[in-house]
């Protein structure tokens, strides 16, 4: 996905201002992109279309350029779809609260069973694993190894027996044991319960009645749909038929380690409306994580290039001011004063970019510099420009010793903070002819580090 949309994007880039046949070609490869991610059908549908209404509408953000734009809205939409804000669990009022995990077998229940209670235990609680797995024997050993593992108790079918349950009890009834495990927590003052079930290969009616008559017996504060990233299209009908089936939630992203395209984190989220709420990134106990739809969606749409969309769009922020500047130079004027505070306010304005992009990783140079960059510095460079007679910010050369004691008083500042501006302006002054000569923008902005 993430190779497909780069390409798009940089299509993209190679543009100026955008059209409306320009953002239907973006929008067929971002519909080709999501499909080849296995992204389900409707769902691409309604995300392209979504994008398109918004990209078209006449929201312009004075402070992104048309591909910049088209990027926030294919961003914000992502995020929006995988569940807005990151959702943290519902607690009960009344301890303890139960989390039921529900899904196909081999989506990974009992690993993060595991991860979840580690993970709850690390932030003081005491929760209490329930073994309602009953289907295979070797279920109720994997949830002991990995309870143990955890440093968490498990509430298995034999309460006496404390080795390897090799033959489960006649009759064993997962529903009992969920409802058994659950007074054991009060018991217990386990402040969660967490209960494992059991999975089919495949949507089964029986494993849905058992799943939703454990649903009944324990009356869970949540109930955790847990499905393996990998499994594609499959995604939607799995999905669709647990939240008719049993009902959850929320839900966890299981094998994200691997490569996994994303696509079934768009499907599930976008036809269920439920969020996903945790991820699970490895064999490992602490391979788990919440789940952040920001981030998913960056990972998404390869922000790393993206994000060079950007940071290029951002140094020829404003290239016709730019070329106005170099145009000048040619025509044998100068770079004044005014010119490079008019620069330095468009540095203290690409603050909202910042801001909207700062829970990106690896933004690199840009975000660097936009993070050293003092927004009050512009501040104080305007009152120390503004302190000037226009006789001086037209050529700055007659500022003497006195003159830079007069601007330091009539801006609150000292002669010291004056000789900086004045020779950070000439570097500017120097960069701006270069450019005039070569013609295009160096690599650093004007003004800046
Ligand atoms: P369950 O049937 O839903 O309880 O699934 P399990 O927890 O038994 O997991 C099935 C298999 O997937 C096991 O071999 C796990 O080690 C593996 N597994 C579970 N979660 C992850 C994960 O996040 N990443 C990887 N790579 N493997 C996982
Ligand atoms: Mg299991």
């Amino acid at each position: 996905l993430s190779d497909r949309l780069t390409s798009t994007f940089k299509n993209l880039r190679a543009k100026g201002r955008l059209s409306e046949a320009d953002i239907d070609a973006t929008i067929r490869e971002i519909r080709r992109a999501l499909l080849d991610a296995d992204v389900a059908v409707p769902v691409v549908r309604q995300f392209t279309g979504a994008v398109r209404e918004r990209a078209l509408s006449s929201e312009v953000s004075g402070a992104l350029n048309p591909a910049q734009q088209v990027v926030k809205v294919v961003n914000d939409e992502l995020v929006a779809i995988l569940g807005g804000q990151t959702r943290t669990l519902a607690f009960a009022k009344q301890p303890p609260t139960v989390i039921m995990l529900a899904g196909l077998q081999g989506a990974g229940k009992t690993t993060l069973a595991g991860k979840l209670a580690l993970w709850l235990r690390e932030q003081g609680h005491t929760p209490l694993l329930v073994a309602a797995d009953l289907q295979r024997p070797n279920a109720v050993t994997q949830l002991q190894v990995v309870g143990e593992r955890a440093g968490v108790p498990v509430h298995a079918p034999h309460p006496g027996n404390q080795g390897a349950v090799d033959v489960l009890p006649a009759g064993a009834d997962p529903v009992a044991v969920a409802r058994a495990g659950l007074d054991t927590a009060r018991q217990k003052q386990h402040d969660v319960v967490i209960v494992d079930t059991a999975g089919r290969l495949g949507v089964d009616a029986e494993l849905m009645a058992q799943a939703s008559d454990i649903r009944d017996a324990v009356d869970p504060d949540e109930v955790l749909f847990v499905v393996d990233a990998m499994i594609g299209q499959d995604a939607v009908t799995t999905a669709q038929a647990f939240a008719d089936g049993v009902g959850f939630t929320g839900v966890v992203l299981s094998k994200l380690d691997g490569d996994a395209r994303g696509g079934a984190a768009l499907s599930i989220a976008s036809v269920t409306g439920r969020p996903i709420m945790f991820a699970s990134t490895g064999e490992k106990l602490t391979d788990f994580e919440v789940f952040h739809p920001d981030r998913m969606a960056s990972r998404i749409l390869d922000m790393g290039d993206v994000l060079t969309l950007i940071e290029q769009a951002e140094k020829a922020f404003d290239a016709e001011q730019a070329e106005k500047m170099a145009g000048k130079l040619v025509a044998g004027e100068d770079f004044t004063l005014e010119d490079f505070l008019v620069q330095m306010q468009q540095l203290k304005n690409m603050g909202s970019i910042k801001k909207m992009f700062g829970m990106l990783p690896g933004m690199g140079q840009m975000r660097e510099a936009l993070e050293n960059f003092d927004e009050r510095e512009v501040d104080r460079i305007e009152a120390i420009i503004r302190s000037m007679t226009p006789g001086e910010r037209q050529n700055p050369k007659i500022i003497n010793g006195s003159r830079r004691s007069r601007i330091a008083r009539g801006s609150g500042t000292t002669t010291s903070e004056i000789n900086q501006l004045l020779e950070r302006f000439d570097g500017a002054k120097k960069m701006m002819r270069q450019m005039a000569k070569g013609g295009g923008m160096p690599g650093g902005m004007p003004g800046m580090g």
